[in-house]
């Protein structure tokens, strides 16, 4: 049997509520084929709709978070086609590297893993040479515990006349804000895992109108298409059996948010990080971003303390009953971060987790 933790804080997937699994515990019809299944999607969507602050069309796939980076990818991108790619973290550049993978052709306007966009000139000089058919953006690098600025990207987009648009907002959505249609996002990506505090098993997308143009003429066909889901609804028809339990979960996972207030979610989580991170700060241990980036509301980055180093402060704070996240690339081994997400943007739970943190510290 694995271990349980009671003080979860990594940042995905993140602790999921009873009301959520109660989700997975139906016996529900076949999703392919009943009219119950279509309402609840269709529901689902419009929930999902006003946490993207978008009019757009949502796809809702099963598969988690990279399913979306990537059915995005090969639905809108042919070999040949240029891709900008906003890099400053593990997903940014991964995702570029993504790009490439498929045949794009990349050029990355690259930012230290501890700063956040404030180029702004540089950015736009790659679109000027390059004339790319997409941009590629993360709002919040989870590994690194960032936020992107993105309302200027999206200024850029229209100012350079750059089709598509393709921001990464999988750990962002729902603890702070995110705004499709203002900013000119033509593809938002979300997961499932992080602030809406489901298992890792669902992806959903806001697709632009001029994305689904791009989608039918790409007319990518894989397991992670997004084109079957521009007619779903309206043809009853999706690609494979759509999980039920997960869109359930989805639902009501939105819900929770809508029902506490967009705004109230985005408060509830500052409130939570400026905490943690001040306490953080306090006994003597050092963020990851510069102090000129914007640190992410959803998660807080820490250097690994050098006296213990990670593998032996993780299992100290693992012997009390924390588990917080290590990190991933370069960042190995070098920092730890605390996922105050969702469920874990508690203030109780974040203060247990510090008063252990600084129990080991103390007892170094
Ligand atoms: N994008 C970001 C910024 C993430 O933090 C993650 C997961 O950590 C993903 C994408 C991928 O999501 P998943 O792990 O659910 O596939």
């Amino acid at each position: 049997m694995m271990e349980s933790y009671p003080i979860p804080m990594t940042p995905g997937p993140v602790m999921v509520p009873p009301e959520i699994l109660a989700a997975y515990q139906v016996n529900y019809g076949s999703a392919d084929t009943e009219p119950e299944f279509l309402d609840l999607y269709n529901q689902t969507e419009a929930e999902l709709r006003q946490l993207f602050a978008t009019s757009n069309r949502v796809a809702i796939q099963t598969g988690e978070g990279m399913l979306a980076l990537w059915g995005a990818l090969k639905s809108c991108l042919k070999p040949g086609d240029r891709v900008v790619a906003v890099a400053s973290g593990v997903f940014g550049f991964g995702i570029a590297e993504m790009a490439e993978s498929i045949g794009a052709v990349v050029k990355v306007v690259p930012i230290p893993y501890n700063q956040t966009i404030t180029d702004w000139q540089a950015i736009e000089a790659a679109l000027a040479d390059y004339r790319p058919k997409m941009i590629t953006a993360v709002h919040c690098e989870t590994p690194s515990g960032t936020l992107n600025p993105m309302e200027q990207l999206g200024q850029l987009k229209r100012e350079y006349e750059v089709p598509l648009l393709y921001v990464d907002v999988v750990s962002s959505l729902g603890g702070a804000p995110v705004k499709v249609d203002e900013w000119g996002i033509d593809l938002a990506l979300g997961g499932s895992q992080k602030v809406l505090s489901c298992p890792p098993d669902m992806s959903f997308l806001a697709v632009s109108d001029a994305a689904w143009e791009i989608i039918e003429q790409v007319n990518y066909p894989g397991y992670d298409a997004l084109k079957p889901f521009r007619t779903a609804q309206e043809a009853a028809a999706f690609p494979y059996t759509p999980n039920w339990h997960g869109t359930a979960a989805l639902h009501v996972a939105a819900r929770r948010i809508l029902d506490e207030g967009l705004e109230n979610s985005f408060q509830r989580h500052a409130v939570v990080a400026d905490y943690c991170r001040e306490r953080l700060v306090r006994m003597g241990l050092s963020l990851y971003p510069a102090r000129s980036a914007v640190a992410s509301p959803t998660v807080t980055a820490v250097n690994v303390p050098e006296q213990l180093g990670w593998p032996e402060f993780d299992r100290r704070l693992r012997a009390r009953g924390l588990v917080v996240g290590g990190s991933y690339g370069p960042l190995t081994g070098k920092v730890f971060r605390l996922g105050h997400m969702g469920s874990q943007a508690d203030l109780d739970l974040v203060s247990r987790a510090l008063d252990i943190i600084e129990d080991v510290l103390k007892t170094a």
